[in-house]
């Protein structure tokens, strides 16, 4: 078994192990102009809206001013200029449309089922996620638990799910906190008694923490702790997300519940996904902001949570969610090269390269696919998407992976 003995070298095993086609090329090209990349992360999210993108493309340059290079904005100076509006429309539709948004991997059936074949070959498992926006009423949830249903029969294996598709805004306004939990809990149990006796797992997402996040723990834990299914032999989880001040508590909270178990709990510890969002909610709602202030507590907090969830690893099962090379060596040094109850996970498209650097190292992993269901339009995809735009515009190492 290979050792891996610091980050640096990780990264340049991730960077060997980046995947060559165009949108790769083209992202790679784009790390040369960190200054602009923003900007074009905003317009991605947003350019299938907006009638005319070149205008919004050369105002946003324009706001940025001196802090482009000078010959960039020349380019665009000239590209305003001489390109007719209408070509520079067509060539920005193509270059998101057709060859950046497949980084981000939102997959239908088809290509779904030949992604499992080759992640397959690499025995890199995967994890379902069925993508789109919270259930709006409880025929949407209705709709969702049926989608779940469908998955769970048809392709098996590990599933995501999110509370938000349970629990619909229609339910959420008209009950207070006991009975939602109770609504959730019900959902919760009716999706692991359909698992029971066919090999899937579920792993429950972690969302916004003011609505949802204690919520959902407790439903889960309660459910979990439920006699009936202590003893099952399907794998079930939870997120964590390192973000959250008390983030280490609901470890202990969740491994208490999995020491009572015949089969551990899952805990996908991530960093979380929602701190702009929750910023926004706390200083709307005058409440105390939950979450740490700075990235840094963030990234210690992560590695405090697996290294003490490893230090339990036989009760429970660790996996680490991360695209951050530090955070993926400090983990794999806390996991000493025993990978039971070990398990790392990356996204598909983005996580790629990371998920071949881990798999030549016999290091397993999961693959988290996002999915539109069946009958679905891409436009499902858009809030997944928007999540991981807001991650590459704001992070440097996940482009640098590119
Ligand atoms: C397989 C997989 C599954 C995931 N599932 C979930 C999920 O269920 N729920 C969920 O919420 N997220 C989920 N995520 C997303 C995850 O929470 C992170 O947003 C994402 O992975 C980026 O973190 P990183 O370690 O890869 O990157 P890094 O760039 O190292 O870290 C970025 C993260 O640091 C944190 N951060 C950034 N700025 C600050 C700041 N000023 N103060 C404090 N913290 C800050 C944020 O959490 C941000 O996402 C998942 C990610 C993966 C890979």
């Amino acid at each position: 078994m290979k050792t891996i003995y610091s980050a640096e070298k990780l990264q340049k095993a991730i960077m060997k192990a980046r995947p060559w086609n165009l949108t790769a090329l083209i992202l790679r090209i784009s790390n040369m102009f960190p200054e602009i990349q923003p900007a074009f992360m905003e317009l991605i999210g947003i350019i299938d809206e907006l009638k005319n993108p070149a205008d919004y493309l050369y105002t946003s340059m324009k706001k940025l001013g001196k802090n482009v290079r000078w010959y960039l904005r020349a380019i665009f100076y000239l590209a305003e200029k001489i390109l007719p509006d209408f070509i520079m429309n067509a060539i920005l539709r193509y270059l998101i449309n057709v060859i950046l948004i497949p980084y981000f991997e939102i997959l239908d059936e088809k290509s779904f089922l030949k992604m499992k074949k080759k992640l397959g070959k690499d025995r890199t498992k995967i994890i379902l996620d069925i993508v789109g926006e919270a259930a709006k009423t409880k025929a949407d949830a209705d709709r969702y638990m049926e989608s779940y249903k469908y998955v769970i029969h048809q392709f098996g294996g590990k599933i995501a799910v999110k509370p938000s598709s349970l629990l619909s805004k229609e339910d959420f306004d008209e009950h207070n906190y006991d009975e939602r939990k109770e609504i959730l809990k019900n959902k919760f149990a009716e999706l692991f008694t359909e698992i029971k006796g066919t090999g899937v797992s579920i792993i429950i997402d972690a969302e916004e923490y003011f609505d949802w996040c204690h919520l959902t723990e407790e439903a889960f834990m309660e459910v979990a702790d439920q006699p009936r299914f202590r003893g099952m032999t399907n794998e079930i989880g939870i997120a964590l997300q390192a973000y959250r001040k008390d983030a280490l508590l609901s470890a202990f909270k969740l491994l208490a519940v999995s020491r009572n178990r015949l089969f551990p709990l899952r805990i996908r510890v991530v960093k979380g996904a929602y701190w702009a969002e929750e910023r926004h909610i706390a200083e709307e709602r005058g409440k105390e902001f939950p979450l740490f202030e700075k990235q840094s507590d963030t990234d210690k907090m992560f590695n405090n949570v697996v290294f003490v969830l490893l230090y339990y690893r036989k009760s429970i099962f660790v996996s680490p969610a991360s695209h951050n090379a530090k955070n993926i060596v400090e983990a794999l040094r806390n996991a000493n090269s025993d990978y039971s109850c070990f398990e790392f996970e990356v996204l598909n498209g983005m996580g790629e390269s990371i998920r071949r650097a881990l798999t030549e190292l016999e290091v397993p992993v999961s693959v988290y696919c996002p999915l539109i269901r069946k009958g679905g339009s891409p436009k499902e995809g858009m809030k997944y998407l928007i999540r991981r735009l807001d991650e590459v515009a704001k992070s440097s190492h996940v482009l640098k992976n590119v």
